[in-house]
């Protein structure tokens, strides 16, 4: 590739190496790319990673590449019809929208099935397909095993007549599910297990989603794959490592049909890492566990990884995007510290989320000396400086405040810098306040805390006063009251345990979900509206949830906390 020193950095990796080095060989004259989800559960984070790779790659290089058909297409790999459902679908598509994408084009493996038959027929014709009727016990015998080499079917010298006659009665529904399968005539010795005669077609006696009744025998993943790329003109093939051992059977199917079907592209299959995190979970098994033994709240539910779950936590697309791009593509598998996904959360929030006022642990402070019914209008900024932005609000003061519980203690230590008997501080954009007094109920917890004000602090220090802390504060006669959901990571461990269903289900983390009532938020985010993002100083960042907020009822989420709780807590 020609490089001038001024072009800016392109991310780079290996699959970009390989597509640049086809563009300059004229392998090709395009690069279309295909996510291809199967439709049986939700997309999570894992699924965002190949999906910012095959989109992020259509997207590149049909700036490159103009009117060459470059892109990416979404085709539902929908062989297995027991599992696979349209509820999946729409979820998926429109997961993938919010992701920020659009596909080229949009296809089903289903679409096609015919011409996957076609090509089996083709295949028996030409004596590389046969028939085979061992049961699943015994093909399991003859397959040997990674040391010992297979042993051919009895079934393999069926007659190329016999062959066609018995996979059209297959399709007719002339038999049971399991009594015939259609596999490839490889060869039972190869050291790839993968190439043991592989199975092509087996009976399902089974609805499909998109098919309904037309079909009884259903392609197998690696006949169906490679297929579809090929049909579609498919360049790069890009799935995940456990495919490996795939990419021979996949070339063989190719090899062997493309002259008799005259695909428009010899696709090639490339693998890369897989994403995995801690903290959390991925597999489609876990998932379906955790959503229905009712351990969420759904898909969507924001402990989840889904991307569905993201979105209702207020993670935004660029955010996981961001993501996506700093984990980069890479060849080994590995596992990605979850704090690295919340550093791309609040890097993308700073920015995008303003400044404001909650208390979500209320302690009433009444300062004395502040007239009744008095009520300032203080000005206070959305933005910290370093943010390139401008807008404020106002926030009401008034004699009655609310502080959080945490900001104020009786006894406290030397380096306490918040309220304390006789101590003074900051209350951001008003004054300073001191503690005179305290109401206690009848097991001696602080119910009211009483200040005094000193009207000279207000909004800045006079010189020569130096108060410590600075803690934020809600107008009691103008707080807004909303429920805030504090949400954490989903396990308590790094990695959940591999065992049974009842060791992982103990790794969930018993404080992923810590709801709080009553919380008083500032006057204006009473027009908060479902979806909107805050930063609630010293916090974190809260998202207005977008299924239980109702009129006159907010509920918060939050997002992410400001610093890393996490590392903190590790090293002790
Ligand atoms: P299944 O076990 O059902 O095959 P799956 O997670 O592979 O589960 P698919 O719907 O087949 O689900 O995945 C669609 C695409 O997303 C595939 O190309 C797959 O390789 C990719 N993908 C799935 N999980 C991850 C992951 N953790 N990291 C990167 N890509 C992934
Ligand atoms: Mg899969």
């Amino acid at each position: 590739m020609s490089s001038s020193a001024s072009a800016p950095a392109k991310p780079s990796d290996f699959i970009r190496d390989i597509i640049n080095e086809d563009l300059q060989a004229e392998r090709h004259k395009k690069v279309l790319t295909r996510f291809p989800p199967e439709p049986n559960g939700f997309l999570h984070i894992g699924h965002a990673k190949s999906i910012c790779l095959n989109f992020g790659l259509g997207n590149e290089y049909s700036e490159r590449l103009p009117g060459s058909g470059t892109g990416c297409n979404l085709r539902f790999d929908d062989t297995d019809p027991a599992k696979e459902d349209t509820l999946f679908e729409d979820g998926i598509q429109e997961d993938v929208r919010w992701l920020g994408f659009e596909w080229s084009g949009f296809f089903h493996a289903s679409d096609y099935f015919e011409k996957m038959y076609e090509y089996a027929e083709h295949l028996i014709q030409s004596g590389k397909a046969y028939v085979c009727s061992l049961s699943d016990a015994e093909t399991k015998q003859y397959r040997g095993d990674v040391k010992t080499p297979g042993t051919n079917s009895p079934y393999r010298d069926r007659t190329v007549e016999e062959n066609l006659d018995l996979f059209r009665r297959m399709r007719k529904g002339e038999f049971k599910d399991g009594e015939h399968v259609l596999r490839a005539k490889i060869d039972m010795a190869n050291a790839n297990m993968k190439m043991r005669d592989p199975m092509l077609y087996r009976i399902r006696h089974t609805a499909h989603h998109m098919t309904g009744d037309k079909w009884c025998i259903y392609p197998m993943y690696d006949y169906a794959h490679p297929i579809s790329d090929a049909l579609e003109g498919i360049t790069h093939s890009i799935c995940t490592l456990e495919f490996e051992n795939n990419r021979e059977l996949y070339d063989w199917v190719i090899d062997n049909l493309i002259e008799f079907a005259k695909f428009p592209s010899r696709p090639h299959q490339y693998e890369f890492a897989r994403l995995n995190l801690n903290y959390t979970v991925m597999s489609k098994r876990r998932l379906l566990e955790l959503v229905e033994g009712k351990h969420v709240d759904g898909w969507d539910d924001p402990r989840l990884p889904t991307i569905a779950g993201m979105r209702r936590r207020g993670i935004t697309p660029d955010a996981i995007r961001a993501f996506c791009a700093t984990v980069g593509v890479a060849k080994a598998n590995s596992t990605v510290d979850m704090a690295q996904l919340e550093f791309c959360i609040r890097d993308d929030l700073n920015q995008k989320a303003p400044r404001v006022m909650a208390v979500l642990k209320p302690l009433k402070v009444v300062i004395e000396g502040y007239p009744d019914d008095k009520v300032e209008e203080l000005d206070a900024s959305y933005w910290p400086h370093d943010v390139p932005k401008e807008g404020s609000r106002k926030v009401p003061f008034c004699k009655e405040i609310y502080i959080e519980q945490d900001d104020f203690m009786l006894e406290p230590p030397k380096d306490y810098f918040r309220l304390a008997p006789g101590q003074e501080v900051r209350l951001r954009y008003a004054y300073c306040i001191k503690c005179t007094d305290v109401v206690k109920d009848a097991d001696g917890n602080v119910t009211e805390v009483r200040c005094t004000y000193d009207p000279d602090t207000l909004g800045n220090n006079p010189v020569g006063r130096k108060v410590k802390g600075t803690i934020h504060w809600v107008s009691a006669r103008h707080a807004v009251d909303a429920e805030v959901r504090l949400y954490d990571r989903l396990l308590s461990v790094e990695a959940p345990p591999t065992g049974k269903d009842s060791e992982f289900l103990n790794a969930i983390n018993p404080h992923a979900l810590q709801v709080l009532k009553g919380c008083k938020l500032e006057r204006s985010l009473g027009e908060a509206k479902a979806g909107d993002r805050f930063q609630f100083e010293r916090q974190g960042y809260f998202v207005v949830d977008t299924k239980d907020t109702k009129p006159g009822s907010l509920v918060f989420n939050r997002i992410v906390t400001l610093k890393d709780s996490w590392a903190k807590a590790q090293k002790k």
